[in-house]
């Protein structure tokens, strides 16, 4: 989808922020622990255009989903590592090798069914406890590193993924640590580069760094753990949207707004129109969530159609007026956690579900 330049909505990214926050989590790992940045789903709706190239010089490399966000860093002149951490249909895999682009190898099929593998890079995943994908035994583990070895395959690596990182109870994140570990002592061959951490585990649990981490929502100034735990570093959100008033109006006691007239003024009242909606990620469920305009709080009223919403005004404003959807307006703020809260949600699907229709400004 192309960008929506003439219309005022847009969502303004912060670089330093995000730079500043890679910065403060590698500051609490050791510094033979390399970091790996996790720039998967359009860096979680940031932009992976201009976030990519500007951490480059910060991170020791990429993490992403599939191998189509893997050639898209390449063709931005990412040259760092680049791994993708979900699995690639064998049918695929001369790109990635074409394209210099690490995989991950997560069944024995997948092993099998490579063919003219020279100068393939892989990980090998564990599952130690996701349920997802990875291998689930030691010997499975041996098995395909050995035939991996034998087709000529570079192994570069081991790693898993916790499920409860994020999580005061940390039982489940310690059987899956122990199995992990217990899983590295005994293989015969293990790959050099080894890492479980996500940004909660990173933020939480440094015993579990190896010697690499893959860190996502936290660069963007988010905490993983949405309001559980206190991240032990000073996180700068690095998301604000902002849009304007585009209609204004002073409607007399009992008009209906919107569809299915689910509001009807209470008495008169100045209702704002916001060129913002679900398709942009503005998802119905947020009516009753509010906006900031001049610095109060103004709630939705009505239903979030496609590409509009209606707020109710505390008097009229110009058109024109700045609506701040996420970020600061004077003494007032809202988070992307006070997004995901009202929609029973977590940060990552906020981000992530704000369309490509809004463009991404940078500073
Ligand atoms: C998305 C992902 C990460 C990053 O997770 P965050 O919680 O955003 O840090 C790390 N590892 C894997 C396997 C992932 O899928």
């Amino acid at each position: 989808m192309k960008a929506s330049l003439r219309r005022p909505t847009v969502i303004e990214v912060d670089l330093l922020a995000v730079a500043a926050n890679i910065d403060a989590v590698a500051a609490t790992l050791p510094a033979t622990t390399k970091l790996f940045s996790v720039v998967k789903a359009n860096a979680y709706g940031h932009g992976v255009e201009r976030i990519a190239p500007f951490i480059e010089q910060r991170v020791d490399g990429f993490c992403v989903s599939n191998l189509d966000e893997g050639i898209e860093l390449r063709r931005l002149g990412i040259a760092k590592d680049i791994l993708v951490l979900g699995s690639v249909p064998p049918a695929f895999v001369h790109e990635a090798i074409l394209h210099d682009i690490i995989l991950s190898a997560t069944t024995q099929d997948w092993v099998d069914e490579l063919e003219s593998v020279k100068g393939l890079r892989v990980h090998i995943k564990v599952d130690s406890g996701m349920g997802r994908v990875g291998f689930r035994t030691r010997d499975a583990v041996d098995g395909a590193i050995l035939s991996l070895l034998d087709k000529q395959v570079a192994v570069e690596g081991i790693f898993t993924h916790f499920a409860t990182a994020d999580q005061e109870d940390n039982r489940q994140f310690q059987q899956q640590l122990d199995f992990f570990r217990e899983l590295l002592a005994t293989l015969t061959v293990c790959p050099s580069c080894v890492h479980a951490s996500n940004s909660a585990a990173s933020l939480w649990h440094p015993e579990a760094a190896f010697n690499m981490v893959r860190i996502g929502d936290v660069q963007y100034g988010l905490n993983p753990s949405g309001r559980d735990l206190l991240p032990p570093i000073d996180l700068q959100p690095a998301m604000s949207l902002r849009s304007e008033l585009v209609q204004v109006k002073t409607l007399p006691v009992g008009e209906s707004i919107g569809y299915g007239g689910t509001y009807q003024t209470q008495e008169e009242q100045v209702i704002g129109t916001v060129p913002i909606g679900y398709a942009d990620g503005f998802t119905r469920d947020m009516q009753g969530f509010s906006v900031l305009v001049d610095g109060r709080h103004c709630p939705v009223v009505g239903r979030v159609s496609m590409d509009q919403i209606t707020v109710l005004l505390p008097n009229s404003y110009p058109l024109g007026t700045t609506v701040t959807l996420i970020g600061r307006d004077k003494e007032a703020v809202i988070t992307v956690q006070d997004w995901a809260d009202f929609r029973k949600t977590i940060n990552y699907e906020v981000v992530c579900l704000l369309s490509d229709r809004i463009p991404r400004r940078y500073h």
